[in-house]
């Protein structure tokens, strides 16, 4: 169903008011995970006056370590409503449990399953049954071919909106992160319908290789981008060295602008 011989002109995913796959891009940034009130709302405010049109942020958190901040779960989901309301900026954030799928489902405007969770195939087909978007991130091992087949997972179940994230692989580098693998780009518009977008973040993991790589994804082609943004990212709860402060993610956006068409 993710096939392009299906399906020859590109899926456009309705997420809440913002299209996914049509001709703007699509700039998604938030905190890597919701802490408090206050930081979400002053991160929330930054990135929208910036010209982000949805909004990210976790509540609950793949961390390699048990030991790590683990979300705030359903009272992070709280404070996410409050940050749409304020911003009318729709909401994306990850459900790691198939268990969770229709709490999450009750708060956020597109369900993300990170890249740990990419073959949680309990959790995909759960997410089929959902009437809202899915941003399905790739795994850090996964092939094209095996991240279309769990693409196919949702779709088969029924849900037809699924938005797809490459968000870097693991290779033997470790200058960076994990290795963003922009051909993915090319191959996924030849192969699929759906529409693909990069998240610069967690593929560098340095908050300074963020916008030279959300500009090779523009130039790739790419459908959108997922940007971490955090107003003190020393102090951050998750993925500080990689978080932008506010300022550099609107210059960013402004570096972007001349050949990126925004919405
Ligand atoms: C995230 O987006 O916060 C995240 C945990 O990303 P990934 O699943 O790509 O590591
Ligand atoms: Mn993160």
């Amino acid at each position: 169903l993710a096939g392009r011989e299906i399906k020859s002109a590109n899926s456009v995913i309705e997420c809440n008011g913002v299209q996914v796959g049509g001709e703007a891009l699509a700039l998604i940034a938030g905190p890597c995970s919701v802490e408090s009130h206050d930081q979400l709302i002053a991160t929330a405010t930054s990135v929208k006056h910036a010209g982000a049109n949805m909004l990210r942020g976790g509540a609950y958190k793949p961390r390699t370590s048990p030991y790590s901040f683990q979300g705030m779960e359903e009272e992070g989901l709280k404070l996410l409503k409050e940050a749409r309301e304020a911003t009318h900026l729709p909401i994306v954030t990850e459900v790691m449990n198939p268990s969770d799928v229709q709490l999450v489902a009750r708060y956020a405007d597109v369900l993300q399953v990170g890249a740990r969770n990419v073959q949680n195939f309990s959790l995909l087909k759960e997410l089929g049954k959902v009437d809202k978007p899915v941003l399905l991130k790739r795994g850090m091992m996964t092939t094209i071919k095996e991240f279309l087949m769990s693409a196919e997972y949702i779709l088969s179940e029924g849900n037809k909106n699924v938005i797809l994230c490459e968000r870097g692989i693991r290779t033997f580098e470790t200058a960076t992160r994990n290795t963003l693998d922009i051909s993915c780009v090319p191959v996924l518009k030849r192969e699929t319908h759906l529409p693909i977008i990069i998240d610069p973040s967690h593929a560098t993991g340095h908050w300074d290789l963020v916008e030279p790589m959300a500009r090779a994804a523009v130039a790739a082609g790419a459908d959108g981008l997922m940007i971490e943004v955090h107003p003190d990212p020393v102090n951050a709860f998750s993925d500080g060295p990689q978080s932008l402060k506010p300022s550099k993610f609107i210059r960013l956006v402004e570096n972007i602008r001349p050949f990126a068409k925004l919405m």
